[in-house]
């Protein structure tokens, strides 16, 4: 699947942003948290600085990755 454009991001709030698709450490994380069957629906908000991650059509489902991802 492809990255997700112009997406609103809950976190940086203003304006939309590019969210990419997870590297392997947050993929590793994601599973743990949400489980490994639905890790491919996530993708990570590019914005500087920001560790929101969350589903390709669903905004408002996502988590943020710990502080040594960022
Ligand atoms: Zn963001």
């Amino acid at each position: 699947m492809a990255d997700a454009k112009d997406r609103f991001c809950r976190n940086c709030g203003r304006g939309y942003h590019l969210f990419r698709e997870l590297e392997p450490d947050e993929r590793e994380y994601v599973a743990s948290q949400k489980g490994p069957d639905v890790v491919d629906r996530y993708r990570r908000c590019t914005n500087d600085g920001c560790l929101r991650v969350q589903r390709y059509h669903n905004a408002s489902e996502g988590l943020d990755l710990p502080e040594h991802l960022r």
